[in-house]
């Protein structure tokens, strides 16, 4: 649907039909046909998925789910295929289209149109005062961005955004460049999915990365699936789900929506399943309040501690005497725990509650699994510290089968923060480059996305630099963010296809085409490989072999190389030219500055890669300042919603992998051929006065400040009572800038205060 000049208007293609109850299956192999056959052709399509997550192969775009030691010929799932299709698609953005189309117009497009318009081949400008973006060479485009940066009064004014899919190589170079340029301001896609996490684990375990492999998982007794959709997200969770069942493991699935991924799954590449009914997953199913996590978890926590009380022996004391601090403080705290309030929070009932905390009693091998539904609230951190509490209790970190998995989205996400991807790096990381390259970076802290927003708004920040990304749509706020980057002197973009950030413009943008990962990247007559570190900390190899969309593309690694000589000139002491030429080069020097990654040339060839180190995993060990594991005490908040209000969470569909739209299914939620959809529970849509299938605006007020997404369908829709659910990046623009996790400040996309009003109301 394009965007009307008065607004987005209703979508007439839209229908609706019964939410599913399995996933996988024919249907998900006939979309995944679909999508690569259509962008790619038969020969391309089995050329390039025969290589996908392969050894010797290429990681995929998609998210960090990780491989299996032993991969069967066909490792991937639909929405993998569909994130290959969208990059390898045969389509070009010519020289004509951007000819035909000024920026005005494309700002008329939504995504899935810019998206579909294909690939982008040579460096495009859009000079001071002119409608329309123009090739360049890149020699003029680094001029630009050069100039640009040079003339800056303040390093601080500039800021430099990576999104996940930047390989190790790209991210280690580019904060470098960054740095000796003389800034800390690398926002990232991370400050707004698990920073949350990262603050929680470093401050109770120490280390602010998941704590099990696979083959936890599939050890595992007991797996908690909390504020997470592995059927659209990260499908092939669930045949980890699949195998751990089959040894012996029970699920509880906790979420808001009822989701088919979460319920059976059927798995696409096994012939007997497709006909079958397929395997059920959840054992227990929570749907929980939005925001209600926290309650629930603390709950459990005063479960245990009342059975433990009475002599269960359920607290493993031997590991909390030997390894914890602080378990007395949370015992007394969770033991003085209000149910009415539990039950509020939550929306659950208190048996409900009591069949989970038996689950939960019956093994010490418990994994909690969580993604975006803990993350993006106001009490996303203290949520997090009391899921590692309940695992800390039953002694189920740094046990096999058992610990913390958020799992992660983009594919490189959690790397490019193991390479210096960081607005608040360490000392030590900034003494260790400093060193390798004499240097003295800067200490102070840089912007992360929410604080790069507001200096770009405030006119702090002048020229925005991303390596990768779609930073309009991923962000919160949509019309204060689009302001912003409205009022900036320069945007760069590095990036593969047109996408909504390519038209939302200040006084000058570029458009600077890199390959994909599918793609050939030959530097100096030598093929190059690059690498990836999943959710598990795996890092491995990944080289593309498709002949590149255009011989003017350069990798990524090349055009940062490239911008920091241009820009640094003699203030750098690194040859820029040599690490772009010889990406073992980058990796020697990775290993002398990253702990973790020694010998890392020898080790990354070895078939699968290697693991990086996880104290708490390997040898119970905490890398907290006391050296010991943090029990916390946190005070639940019950979020307060008026009368007429819902609590309104966004949400992907099926055909969408974070900004990036592929098309306008969710087949599962049963929602076809459009996206402006409102989804809450029919009770809920009566007591509203509302009706299935009417037109409504989304409004929410913070701060003082009226905020309305306009012409959703509401669709009655099994939710927890009182919540909605809305797809970003459409409902972005109800998401308060200012509003942010404590601790972590990311945007609480996952609970926005909102009322439902009909669509020709005026506002307020
Ligand atoms: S689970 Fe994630 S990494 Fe694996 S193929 Fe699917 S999208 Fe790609």
């Amino acid at each position: 649907m394009t965007r009307a000049p008065g607004g987005p208007v209703p979508e007439t293609d839209l229908s609706v039909s019964a939410p599913k109850g399995v996933a996988g299956g024919i249907p998900a192999v006939v979309s995944s046909a679909r999508h690569t056959l259509g962008e790619m052709g038969v020969v391309r399509t089995l050329r390039t998925l025969s290589r996908l997550n392969q050894v010797g192969g290429f990681d995929c775009p998609g998210c960090a789910w990780p491989e299996p030691g032993e991969r069967s010929p066909v490792e991937f799932c639909e929405n993998g295929a569909k994130a290959v299709a969208e990059e390898a698609t045969t389509r070009r953005v010519s020289r004509a289209f951007f000819a035909r189309h000024s920026v005005a117009d494309l700002a008329t497009l939504e995504e899935f149109e810019l998206g579909k318009q294909g690939r982008i081949t040579e460096p495009m400008w859009l000079a001071p005062g002119a409608s329309r973006y123009e090739p360049v060479s890149w020699d003029h485009a680094l001029d630009v961005v050069a100039g640009h940066l040079q003339a800056l009064p303040s390093p601080g004014m500039a800021a430099f955004y990576t999104s996940g899919r930047t390989s190790n190589e790209a991210a280690f170079c580019y904060q470098l460049f960054v740095r000796n340029f003389g800034t800390n301001n690398l926002p990232d896609c991370s400050n707004m999915c698990h920073e949350s996490s990262g603050a929680a684990l470093v401050e109770t375990i120490g280390v602010g990365k998941g704590s099990v492999t696979l083959d936890d998982l599939h050890r595992a007794g007991l797996v908690f699936v909390v504020g997470q959709n592995p059927g659209t997200n990260h499908p092939r969770m669930l045949t980890a789900l699949e195998k751990a069942k089959a040894n012996g493991a029970r699920i509880v699935a906790v979420n808001p929506l009822r989701e088919a991924g979460l319920l059976r799954f059927k798995h696409p590449q096994r012939p007997t399943d497709l006909l079958g009914r397929g395997a059920s997953l959840a054992d227990l199913y929570l749907q929980i309040r939005v925001n209600g996590d926290m309650a629930l978890f603390q709950a459990l926590g005063r479960l245990l501690v009342e059975a433990d009380d009475a002599g269960a022996g359920l607290v493993d004391r031997d590991f909390v005497d030997l390894h914890c601090d602080g378990f007395e403080e949370y015992a007394r705290h969770v033991r003085g725990l209000d149910w009415s309030v539990v039950e509020s929070a939550t929306g659950l009932e208190r048996t409900e509650i009591e069949a989970a905390f038996d689950l939960v009693a019956s093994t010490d091998r418990i994994v909690v699994c969580w993604a975006m539904g803990l993350t993006q609230h106001k009490s996303s951190v203290p949520t997090i510290r009391e899921v590692v509490n309940l695992l800390l209790a039953r002694g189920s970190i740094g046990r096999p089968g058992a610990g913390v998995c958020p799992v992660r989205g983009h594919s490189n996400v959690q790397g490019d923060r193991t390479m210096g991807i960081y607005e608040k790096p360490d000392a030590a990381f900034l003494d260790a480059l400093g060193a390798e390259f004499g240097f003295d970076p800067p200490r102070a802290a840089g912007y992360d996305v929410v604080d790069t927003i507001r200096a770009m708004r405030d006119g702090k920040v002048r020229v925005l630099v991303a390596m990768g990304g779609n930073f309009a749509s991923a962000t919160p706020d949509t019309s204060v963010t689009e302001a912003a980057l409205r009022s900036l002197d320069l945007a760069v973009h590095v990036s593969t296809k047109l996408n909504r950030s390519h038209a939302v413009v200040g006084r000058e943008a570029l458009i600077l085409p890199c390959l994909g990962r599918t793609e050939r990247d030959v530097r100096a007559g030598r093929p190059q490989a690059v690498t990836v570190e999943d959710s598990m900390s795996m890092v491995h190899l990944s080289e593309g072999t498709l002949p590149p969309a255009s011989p003017a593309l350069l990798s990524e690694v090349a055009i940062v190389c490239a911008l920091a000589r241009r820009t640094l000139g003699d203030r750098t002491a690194v040859d820029w030219e040599q690490l772009a030429d010889d990406y073992d080069l980058i990796r020697e020097r990775i290993a002398r500055v990253v702990p973790g990654f020694e010998d890392f040339n020898m080790r990354v060839r070895r078939p699968g890669g290697f693991v990086l180190p996880h104290p708490p995993r390997d040898r119970r060990e905490f890398p907290t300042p006391s050296g010991r594991a943090q029990f916390t005490v946190n005070t639940l908040e019950v979020l307060a919603v008026p009368d007429g209000h819902l609590l309104m969470q966004t949400v992907r569909s099926h055909d969408q992998y974070n900004t990036t739209i592929y098309g306008l299914e969710d087949r599962y939620r049963g929602i076809h051929g459009g996206r402006r959809v409102v989804l809450v529970h029919p009770d809920d849509v009566a007591a509203l006065g509302l009706a299935e299938g009417q037109i409504v605006d989304i409004v929410g007020i913070h701060g003082g400040v009226t905020r309305r997404a306009a012409a959703f369908r509401v669709v009655g829709y099994p939710t927890a009572r009182g919540c909605c659910a809305t797809y970003f990046p459409e409902a972005n623009v109800l998401v308060p800038l200012d509003s942010t996790a404590e601790f972590s400040n990311t945007p609480t996309s996952k609970s926005v205060v909102v009322r439902l009003v009909p669509a020709s109301a005026a506002p307020g």
